[in-house]
């Protein structure tokens, strides 16, 4: 049977029911490769629809640990994406003058304008996760964040925009290879930090912070999508078909034109 790749609103998530390596009976690479570059296509003309539309936004929010593939999945599904309407905010370690105000100051200044597809590599779910894991606030602010966060995703949704948010689930043996990986292949070795090895060692911690975001923020209006990522070309078909599903929904329209522009010819 086919893994689930959303939860039930009020169900309590635990990752280790989810395989990071099920590919749910899909064992042909070509044709889900096929599959991706059309639906890179199709996610093109409904980006263009949504920009020509003028009144609704998409916010894809991508999360996961450390190499579990949210370059590569913005990188592969989002290319076809027009630069004008898509915009792609990396969120890092917050610098003084976003530690000067609320957690929540630099995520709403990043949402999406109308017309456009924002995406979100880390957010502010990091203001739960990896703060919490670190203890960079006391436990009171950081429990006080969940409803927030649920409270501004609602706001969001409720002006028109359509929040999208993307889990990627990687094993701890595939980001071993894949850490391995930054350090043997020079081309890829600009991406390797300590840090990461630092944070590897909190691996149980950080699955159980994501355990409770997924569990926590996932109302109707802005549900989680768990997507295995252990495989690649996996992890990219199901994220474009996540993305397909949510444009085709908001199903965006071009704007009527004026009357009489019929008739009008340009001499
Ligand atoms: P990368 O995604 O590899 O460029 O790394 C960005 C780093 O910034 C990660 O280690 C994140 O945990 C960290 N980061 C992002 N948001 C926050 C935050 N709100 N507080 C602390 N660290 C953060
Ligand atoms: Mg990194």
């Amino acid at each position: 049977m086919p893994q689930p790749i959303s939860v039930p609103t009020d169900s309590e998530v635990r990752l280790a029911d989810f395989d990071p390596a099920d590919t749910s009976g899909i064992d042909n690479k070509k044709a889900a490769r096929k599959e991706l570059k059309d639906n890179v296509e199709i996610l093109a003309d409904l980006g263009y629809r949504l920009y020509a539309e003028n009144q609704r936004a998409l916010l894809l929010v991508l999360q996961g640990m450390d190499s579990s593939g949210k370059d590569g999945t913005i990188r592969h599904v989002m290319r076809g994406f027009n630069p004008q309407s898509c915009r792609v905010t990396s969120f890092k370690q917050p610098s003084v003058e976003e530690l000067d105000h609320d957690f929540l100051w630099r995520i709403g200044r990043a949402a999406p304008r109308k017309g456009n597809v924002g995406i979100f590599n880390r957010s502010h779910y990091e203001d739960v996760l990896v703060v919490r894991v670190h203890n960079l606030v006391p436990e009171d602010q950081w429990q006080s964040r969940f409803a927030r966060i649920n409270t501004f995703e609602k706001l969001l949704t409720a002006g028109g925009t359509k929040i999208v948010k993307v889990f990627l689930h990687i094993s701890r043996d595939e980001q071993q290879r894949r850490l391995q990986a930054r350090l043997d292949n020079p081309k890829k070795r600009w991406k390797f930090s300590r840090a990461d090895l630092a944070e590897r060692r909190f691996w149980d911690d950080y699955q159980r912070a994501y355990e409770d975001v997924l569990t926590r923020c996932n109302g109707e209006y802005a549900p989680w999508h768990i997507v295995p990522a252990d495989h690649k070309w996996y992890r990219n078909l199901i994220v474009s078909r996540i993305l397909r599903e949510a444009l085709e929904q908001l199903s965006p329209q071009y704007p009527p034109a004026e009357e009489g522009l019929e008739s009008i010819v340009v001499e």
